[in-house]
């Protein structure tokens, strides 16, 4: 395994990475980007989370009134078989970054209404990496670009709610 290959890659040679295991919400922003990138349709449909704790998420209002439909189903991507998301190609994701859902862009950031928090997620491997404050910088994250990933979905979240609609 080389040390100089990116963090993903070599997470990827270990086991399943969080493109196998994630749910992603996708925004209505979101599938419009990836229509207008790929031509496809057909990326997505409407889940109820397998976690039922994730239906709390009192502490974020906006993400507790607009994500969820009212049957507690949410507009994720879709999977294949084994769990891996549709767009988990043998390198990596196949969306360039800036159609890539926000949800995925924002991915170890943890974040809720107001902001993003000083803690990450635990899922990516720290053993891979010479400390945990490297982390950011193999992933090759930049905050001040992710501040602004975290207002867009929240835009979305809030002003693109559309599941009143019939036809979706
Ligand atoms: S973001 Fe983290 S969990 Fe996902 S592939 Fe990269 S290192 Fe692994
Ligand atoms: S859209 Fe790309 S980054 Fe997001 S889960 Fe799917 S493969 Fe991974």
């Amino acid at each position: 395994m080389s040390e100089n290959e990116p963090l993903c890659a070599r997470c990827a040679k270990r086991g399943k990475t969080c493109c196998q295991w994630s749910e992603i919400y996708i925004t209505q922003g979101d599938v419009n980007r990836i229509v207008l990138m790929t031509g496809q349709s057909g990326f997505y449909e409407y889940r109820t989370a397998q976690n039922p704790q994730y239906l709390d998420q009192a502490d974020d209002p906006p993400w507790q009134k607009h994500v969820f439909r009212s049957d507690g189903a949410r507009r994720v991507l879709k999977r294949g078989p084994g769990g891996d998301c549709i767009f988990l190609g043998q390198k990596g994701c196949v969306l360039p970054l800036d159609c890539r859902p926000l949800v995925c862009r924002l991915y170890p950031f943890t974040y809720h209404y107001e902001g993003i928090h000083e803690e990450l997620e635990t899922g990516c491997p720290r053993e891979l990496v010479e400390s945990g404050d490297m982390l950011l910088k193999e992933l090759d994250m930049n905050p001040e670009q992710a501040r602004k990933w975290h207002q867009t979905l929240y835009a979305e979240i809030c002003c693109h709610n559309d599941y009143d609609r019939p036809d979706i």
